[in-house]
């Protein structure tokens, strides 16, 4: 969105491209010419983002005793938006080019501009310009936040100019008919974040799964909001899918708990293979109504440092809001015994310690990191010969598929052989048998995709029951008996490699 559109650079059509012709990811509705901000996932995109989810899911949800799962619905009473302050405050400051007609949010716009201070080697220079944007829009000083777009000389990237209308709020949330028969009927809401859900079954969970503060409610589930679209790939949508956990704790510990869980959940992206200098914090500038604290967790998309995940202190807001509106008491009473007083903490309303990762950011993330392009050496002597070759290293836990069956041949019982293995494996692994093309072609399509091992079954095979098994990130070819298959494979993509580094 700034001048220097970064959002088109070359590395992000590249992906863009792959993603499209690999089947990860296509534009909505193609054929009617797209529908904006609206994405797809084809065959091996929807593997790698359920192992993405999955993933997150057991991270949260196996390794910590104390952390249950939930699947709220999408519709929620309209009464919660109002609770959670979306319908009144929860608004983003849009302003229009008078020129080119295009609208931006205010808010990315200074952002960018920061961002090219910091490119620039001024990094102070853009941490004075989002903390004076901080300021204004926590003071709702709309006026203010255009006067500062002005003077910042910021153009509309499309049309150069600096010809910009008022700043005005805009609410992000998609709603439709709410009933079938009153048309009077309020409106329900495609809800903007899975938290609430999470929010109004607080005790509905904490009694069923006899819990005790501090522990936590995961949930995995799709998100609404009408965003301004920032050719930006799937890194904004107007629908996503958002993977959340609330962490409920006692007040006065969520300091501790805001900080176990922000080095935790960096920790998760590192062990799933992004380099920790790609990773960063950023502290917000202006805090959301709710929050006390809050800290982005960014990578380092194409298009430059990105939020991907956001930590958040909720404090006990939205406990307590819903307690209000609803008048049903949300709290919890503790019976652990206060050390200073000898007695019970007693009956409070939890606070809130909120992890949100987006999982098409996470998705865009994995895929930006994993697709590479190397030279690579083949042949000996004299037939010797280099050659470009592109790769997607994703990390063999998350690969959609993990193991690809070649029989050499399609001739002498090598296709029949393939189709056993395939039969013997199938139970544990997602695999795929490939017969066509040289098996030079089809190493390729399988490095495209990120498989991490190939097995060719050649005619040794039928005489001893080995294979050669061909390895992505280094080429390295080893024979091996097919007996040990099932546990080599089963090592190398288990979850537990990235559970043992967190
Ligand atoms: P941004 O500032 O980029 O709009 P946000 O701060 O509004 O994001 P949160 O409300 O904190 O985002 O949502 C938590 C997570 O949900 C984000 O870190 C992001 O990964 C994901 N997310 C939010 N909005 C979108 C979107 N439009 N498309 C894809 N993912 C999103």
């Amino acid at each position: 969105m700034s001048t220097t559109n970064p959002a088109d650079s070359a590395q992000l059509k590249d992906i863009v491209a792959h993603a499209k012709e690999y089947g990860f990811v296509f534009q909505s509705s193609e054929i009617y010419d797209g529908l904006a901000a609206v994405y797809d996932y084809g065959p091996n995109g929807v593997e790698l983002k359920n192992n993405l989810k999955r993933l997150w899911w057991e991270t949260m949800t196996q390794l910590h005793g104390n952390v249950v799962g939930l699947d709220a619905a999408i519709f929620m009473d309209p009464r919660t938006w109002q609770a959670s302050g979306h319908i009144a405050g929860f608004n983003d400051p849009l302003v229009d080019n008078l020129d080119s007609k295009k609208r931006y949010r205010a808010d990315v716009l200074l952002e960018e501009k920061a961002a090219e201070y910091e490119a620039a080697g001024d990094p102070g220079r853009g941490a004075a310009l989002t903390a004076e944007m901080g300021r204004l829009l926590t003071d709702n000083d709309l006026a203010g936040v255009r006067q500062l777009i002005l003077d910042e000389k910021i153009k509309c990237p499309v049309s150069g100019t600096g010809n910009w209308t008022d700043v005005r709020q805009f609410n992000l949330m998609f709603s439709t008919q709410g009933s079938a028969v009153d048309s009077d009927a309020p409106p329900v809401y495609l809800r903007p974040e899975t938290a609430q859900g999470i929010f109004v079954n607080f005790l509905n969970v904490q009694k069923s799964a006899r819990l005790k503060v501090p522990f936590g409610i995961a949930q995995i589930g799709k998100a609404f909001r009408n965003e301004i679209v920032a050719r930006q790939f799937i890194f904004r949508m107007r629908e996503f899918e958002q993977m959340e956990m609330q962490f409920f704790v006692r007040p006065g510990t969520e300091g501790h708990w805001y900080d176990t869980w922000k080095a935790a959940r960096r920790r998760f992206h590192e062990a799933l293979g992004l380099p920790a200098h790609k990773l960063r914090f950023h502290d917000h500038d202006k805090l959301a109504h709710y929050a006390k604290a809050a800290v982005d967790i960014e990578y380092e998309f194409p298009f430059g440092f990105k939020e991907m995940e956001g930590i958040h202190s909720r404090s006990d807001f939205d406990l307590t809001q819903h307690q209000e509106l609803s008048r049903k008491k949300q709290q919890y009473f503790d019976n652990d015994v206060n050390p200073e007083t000898g007695k019970p903490y007693g009956n409070y309303v939890p606070y809130v310690v909120e992890t949100s990762v987006g999982a098409d950011r996470l998705f865009l993330a994995t895929l930006c990191e994993a697709l590479q392009t190397e030279t690579i050496t083949e042949g000996e002597g004299e037939e010797q010969k280099t050659k470009t070759r592109t790769v997607l290293r994703l990390h063999p836990a998350v690969a959609p598929v993990k193991a690809a069956i070649f029989p050499l041949v399609r001739k002498d019982g090598l296709p029949e052989k393939a189709q056993q293995l395939f039969d013997s494996l199938k139970f544990d692994f997602r695999l795929v048998v490939e017969e066509r093309d040289s098996i030079g072609t089809r190493y390729t399509r399988q490095d495209l995709i990120g498989t991490p091992f190939c097995i060719a079954v050649d005619h040794q095979t039928l005489e001893d029951d080995t294979v050669t098994v061909r390895h992505r990130d280094s080429r390295l070819q080893t024979r091996m008996p097919i007996a040990d298959l099932r546990g080599f494979i089963g090592e190398a993509v288990s979850f537990k490699r990235v559970f043992e580094l967190l």
